[in-house]
């Protein structure tokens, strides 16, 4: 796959995603696309459950939070107003003797990383710092020699002989027309939220909230990545899940530390551990922001993005309010306790959260990944082998059980159809009657089903199963009739909604 994949335990699970029906390149065949990827069998069921998490908590467990789904195509003045026209861009750099390309923030947050390892995080710091300050003032040329300095080598030729830095659109674009060549060109949408910010008022009106509340969208979108590296943690084409919550201007801080922990509430709900997670504030906040933060999590590569949370004022509507010339506003009736008088006519200030689905899948699965140690068989026969497993959660597992009949005879594949037939009303399942129980059992701990269930004699005799679980490997006897409130006990949402 990718040749840049630099972990051990990436490219180890990069490997399994392939084999067991996760991830795929995109369009392998022709020795793929770089950094677009296919989800497989496995990848969808995961990912769509992940997406299905997000949505009902955001949309089913906030009264004052509703969805939509725009399109992915909108008038090329969006993008005008947004800023992602004359803004979208990251500072690229190309090594003259390997013809690599990288992006120059990139080199450098990596040169201070290295001093933090090194144990000199002031110096680290101080490099940012000075990155941030440059990239500001749009100071390429002092971009530039900050790598110098720093005597930055490109990792592939080894030499430190760059080009200037350049800026470096990241929208894609196609033709908007079949029949105007001159009409300006359809953007990719580089970003979910000014699908939300356009129909404010439609979802105001039509769904008749009152501020604060909130428009949940999950959806596709494109950004030309300079180095798009690391499997599907940097994308060209890739899913958000985007809420931006529409409050009165002066609260912004409140509710943005409100949504800062309530984010972060939600990732550890789903088990990814505490340890992994952290906050990270930016250094240089975009130009429409007052205030953001990325939630990183410990990917195989080291702390990254994850999701950002960001106040970004009332910049979006104000910017489509003046291009458009259509009024974006709010009349707010509820009482200013100050002056006594309705709040009245404002542009509402928005606090956006926003979690791309595949980096949520990444950490997820990275977490999941287990490799441990088991002995198994007694005296003479004993060894010790190496037995990997996904970890997942049952709630976002693929698969939710499997049917096993110990035997293919004595009316045991005919029992295990049977509870099979009933229990698909309510699960993913899989009925599986060939080989050993163990290579069995292992096909399903390497996708990470949950529950493993076998028929046996005793069985036929008193309609019980055995119940195998994925991370004990441990069996329980139980009762057919019991199975469906045992399992979804395990599957459901609910214990994770429970704990946000
Ligand atoms: P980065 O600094 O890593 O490029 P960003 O700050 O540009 O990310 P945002 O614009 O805040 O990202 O986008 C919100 C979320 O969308 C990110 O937290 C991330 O989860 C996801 N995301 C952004 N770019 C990509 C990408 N190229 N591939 C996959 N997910 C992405």
């Amino acid at each position: 796959m990718n040749p840049a994949i630099e972990t051990t335990q990436l490219k180890d699970i990069v490997a399994h995603a392939k084999e067991y029906g996760f991830v795929f390149q995109s369009s392998e065949i022709y020795d793929g696309l770089q950094a677009v990827y296919d989800y497989g069998p496995n990848g969808v069921e995961l990912k769509n459950n992940l997406k299905r998490l997000w949505w009902e908590s955001m949309t089913q467990l906030h009264d004052n939070v509703v969805g939509i789904d725009a399109a992915i195509f909108m008038a090329p003045q969006t993008w005008e107003a947004s800023g992602h026209v004359a803004g979208f861009n990251d500072p690229m750099i190309d090594n003259l003797d390997s013809k690599k390309r990288y992006r120059a923030d990139v080199l450098l947050e990596d040169k201070a990383a290295e001093y933090e390892r090194a144990g000199d995080p002031a110096r680290g710091a101080a490099l940012t710092a000075e990155m941030g300050r440059l990239l500001t003032e749009n100071d390429l040329a002092g971009v530039r020699q900050l790598i110098l300095d720093e005597k930055i080598l490109c990792p592939v030729s080894g030499t430190g002989k760059w080009t200037e830095v350049r800026q470096f659109n990241l929208m894609f674009s196609t033709q908007g027309s079949s029949v105007d060549a001159d009409a300006p060109p359809v953007y990719l949408r580089p970003e979910t939220a000014q699908g939300i910010f356009v129909n404010f008022l439609n979802v105001q009106k039509s769904a008749r909230m009152k501020i604060p509340f909130g428009i949940a969208q999950i959806g596709k979108a494109f950004r030309n990545e300079i180095v798009a590296r690391q499997f599907i943690f940097r994308m060209r084409e890739f899913e958000q899940m985007e809420m931006q919550f529409f409050i009165r201007p002066g609260t912004e801080m409140a509710w943005y530390e409100t949504w800062k922990a309530a984010r972060r509430r939600w990732h550890e709900a789903l088990g990814l551990p505490a340890a992994k997670l952290r906050f990270h504030d930016h250094d240089k906040l975009a130009f429409y922001a007052n205030a953001a933060v990325d939630i990183e999590y410990e990917f195989p590569f080291g702390f990254k993005e994850m999701e950002g949370i960001h106040s970004r004022t009332d910049y979006d509507l104000t910017q489509h309010q003046n291009l458009s010339r259509k009024k974006l506003q709010y009349f707010d009736n509820d009482l200013d306790p100050a002056t006594g008088k309705a709040y009245g006519n404002y542009v509402p200030f928005v606090v956006e959260t926003s979690v791309g689905a595949d980096r949520l899948f990444l950490a997820t699965l990275s977490n999941a990944f287990t490799e441990e140690t088991i002995t198994e068989g007694e005296g003479e026969a004993q060894q010790t082998k190496t037995r990997t497993f996904l970890k997942l959660h049952p709630a976002v597992a693929p698969i939710k059980a499997a049917i096993f009949p110990l035997v293919r005879k004595d009316g045991m594949p005919e029992k295990a159809q049977e509870i099979f037939d009933e229990l698909r009303f309510d699960f993913r399942l899989v009925l599986e009657e060939r080989d050993a129980i163990g290579k069995r059992y292992t096909r399903q701990d390497l996708i990470g089903t949950p529950f493993c269930i076998v028929v046996d004699g005793q069985t036929l005799e008193d309609n019980t199963v055995t119940v195998r679980h994925r991370d004990t490997r441990e069996q329980t006897r139980m009762p057919i009739a019991d199975l469906r409130a045992y399992i979804g006990e395990a599957v459901s949402f609910r214990r994770i909604f429970e704990k946000l």
